[in-house]
């Protein structure tokens, strides 16, 4: 039964964190009548068969017919409500993943969707883009940077019509430039070996692996420095330093190449812009000092930081609940593995501003709820 098999290869790719974080990443079965996606509330790591929502896909196929409002928000909530009207009856509980469209649209019966440090290395970085045609040559399609939702599904669906047209047959995989990556097959056999040549193939061509050894929760001030950092972020806030975080954190200049967002997950749990702080004495930052430079940081980007860097230090996530700052350690330590990738293929490649910005008013309609305080 191909529910079953949809559900294996989801725990399968969402206990492993070199595919997936924090409850990223979603996947899809489809026959010719029926989707079943991947629910949002629903982690791939614990998937079961009544997580994935059932959908009609002449519902979901006739909403490439529709014209919708230009304006963003007016846009993704017309087509979030014809992507609900889309649920089979008995449906009606679940919410479906925001990239179901995309996934429909793949003509292949599995689709499993990641954002794995390593390709992401490729995908948020300044030559991504040739070096993913020097490594694949013409297998794989690449996307430009694009908003998430409708936008998105639209973008792709474009470039995959032109590239079966142009080759005979649909691209199993698509890179999502400062996202991840989309694996389609007919079987679960054929994911597996799409994501093998994926990652063998990015991890042949990496000439310096993230540094992690020396990995430690407590260092010297961090105790003190992470009370107050709990305080001002009304909540908790946990520590995390290793050899490549101590190199980032030596001062502003080594810490530019984490200093903002790669991809839409790490803004949701890590937020857009990591504080940097140095230290105020010779070797302390002071109660003072810290409560100075929260306040200024969210005077300037209008929210709290959840990653806060202390130069000679390391990094501490700050957030409403323990969890909520375990989640953005999570995810930073995720992006300093990006920029280590990302060094093999011209460096790494932030978002940019306006695409930032787009997430962080996004996150706050559709995630909020499931995101930092749970
Ligand atoms: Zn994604």
């Amino acid at each position: 039964m191909s529910l079953t098999t949809l559900t294996e290869i989801s725990r399968y790719y969402g206990a492993n964190p070199d595919y997936i974080l924090a409850g990223g990443g979603n996947t899809s079965f489809k026959d010719g009548e029926t989707l079943y996606i991947k629910g949002s509330g629903m982690s791939l790591a614990g998937a079961v068969p009544e997580g994935f929502v059932k959908m009609d896909r002449k519902a979901l196929a006739a909403i490439w017919d529709k014209t919708y409002p230009k304006a963003s928000a007016e846009r993704e909530s017309a087509v979030l409500a014809d992507m609900m009207a889309a649920r089979k009856p008995g449906e009606e509980q679940k919410r479906p993943s925001v990239e179901t469209l995309l996934h429909d649209m793949l003509p292949f019966a599995y689709v499993v969707h990641t954002h794995p440090a390593l390709v992401n290395g490729l995908t948020c970085s300044r030559r991504g883009e040739e070096e993913a045609a020097a490594i694949f040559g013409d297998d794989v399609l690449w996307i430009p940077s694009t908003n998430p939702g409708y936008v998105l599904s639209k973008v792709v669906k474009t470039a995959m019509d032109a590239y079966s047209a142009k080759r005979g047959k649909p691209a199993e995989i698509i890179f999502l430039q400062n996202h991840g990556v989309f694996a389609g097959a007919d079987s679960a056999e054929g994911i597996k070996a799409i994501y093998g040549k994926i990652m063998e193939k990015i991890g042949g061509r990496i000439k310096r692996r993230p540094e992690f050894s020396n990995e430690t929760g407590e260092k010297g001030s961090s105790a003190a420095i992470g009370k107050t950092l709990s305080t001002l972020a009304g909540g908790k806030a946990a520590f995390l330093c290793n050899n490549e975080i101590a190199a980032l954190v030596k001062n502003s200049a080594s810490f530019a190449p984490v200093s903002s967002a790669f991809n839409p997950d790490q803004i949701v749990y890590a937020g857009s812009d990591p504080l940097f702080t140095g230290a105020d004495t010779e070797t302390t930052l002071g109660e003072t000092a810290l409560q100075e430079a929260w306040k200024k940081h969210a005077e300037k980007t209008g929210r709290a930081p959840k990653i806060v860097a202390v130069q000679g230090l390391g990094v501490f996530g700050a957030g409403p609940s323990e969890k909520a700052a375990a989640l953005a350690l999570e995810l930073f330590r995720d992006a300093v593995k990006i920029a280590v990738y990302a060094e093999s293929f011209g460096g790494p490649l932030f978002m940019t501003k306006d695409q930032i910005d787009f997430i962080n008013n996004w996150e706050v309609e559709h995630f909020r709820s499931s995101v930092s305080s749970k």
